[in-house]
């Protein structure tokens, strides 16, 4: 199991991956297992940007876990507003805390504040760079539904500045997977992005339509365009809006598709969607409870 820190999904190999999602399943079968095993540690929660799913699915694992959590609250209200440094504020919440997680606006942040610390540090996101916990709760949705051999996954929508999509890019490449990706061309892969999946050998094809490939996709992953990330408000419009999905999109989809977010959506997803056995976004998010069980009792040294 993973017993350190946890920056960047391309830092997974497939046996860590896979030692956490067994974990993950043998919990969300039976919750028993791990109960009370981490009664007396204390999670910190080090949120710089918004956060719902994330922060709160934490919480509730450290919370099963028999753990504590102790939360830095808003910015405004922390000492970062009086000009303190993310070195100085995370060496400080380290002495609290035995393990932390961070979000912050910063591409690059996790690892750099990973540097002044000894507990386990999970980066939840830092900038358009990582998401790897996020990455390891929408595999375990994969492998719940889909498999993770030999299948074909479509991720579509924001690939620029999309975190999610870069760990995720980065994981499917341990797999037998085939990769399409579909954006409008402004909104493509990052450039290291693709050089390290050309560098895998992995199967990876680009595509503005998502027409080309929707029929042969076993995976549809959708991502909000990440209006925070846009230099400028105008470059956001200009592709505000496009590639969505409702159900006349997907009706050449193949009939056991797996519709994936990880959330917020916008208007990506039509709500007809939802109503539909295609439908894994809620699903996926509640993945992150048992999946970040496994993840934290690994990392707070717990037996697998
Ligand atoms: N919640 C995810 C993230 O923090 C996805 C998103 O915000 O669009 O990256």
């Amino acid at each position: 199991m993973l017993r350190d820190h946890l920056i960047s999904a391309a830092h997974l190999s497939r046996d860590d991956i896979e030692a956490v999602l067994d974990h993950a399943a043998a919990i969300d079968a039976d919750p028993g297992i791990v109960r009370g095993r981490h009664a007396g540690r204390v999670l910190a929660l080090c949120f710089f940007e918004p956060s719902t799913r994330t922060k709160m699915s934490f919480e509730t694992a450290m919370k099963r876990l028999g753990g504590d959590t102790i939360d830095m609250g808003a910015v405004e209200s922390s000492s970062v507003k009086k000009g303190e440094s993310l070195a100085d504020t995370v060496r400080v919440i380290e002495g609290y805390a035995d393990a932390l997680v961070l979000r912050h606006p910063s591409e690059g942040s996790a690892k750099l504040a990973s540097e002044f610390v000894d507990v386990p540090l999970v980066n939840a996101g830092d900038g358009a760079g990582q998401h790897p916990s996020q990455t390891l709760l929408d595999l375990y949705t994969i492998r719940e539904n889909a498999g993770l051999d030999d299948i074909t996954v479509g991720i579509m929508g924001d690939l620029k500045y999309g975190r999610t999509v870069h760990s995720l890019a980065h994981a499917l490449t341990e797999f037998d997977v085939r990769q399409h990706f579909i954006s409008p061309e402004s909104l493509r892969l990052p450039r290291n992005v693709r050089y390290d999946l050309h560098e895998t050998g992995a199967e990876v094809r680009e595509h503005t339509d998502l027409d080309e490939v929707l029929p042969e996709l076993d995976v549809l992953y959708v991502t909000r365009i990440q209006r925070e990330r846009f230099p400028e408000e105008r470059e956001y419009r200009e592709v505000a809006g496009e590639y969505r999905i409702d159900n006349e999109v997907l009706a050449d989809a193949s009939e056991d598709l797996t519709v994936m977010h990880p959330l917020p959506r916008v208007d990506e997803i039509a709500p007809e969607v939802d109503e539909t056995a295609r439908a894994k976004y809620f699903e996926q998010a509640h993945n992150g409870v048992p999946v970040r069980m496994a993840l934290l009792d690994g990392l707070l040294g717990g037996d697998t």
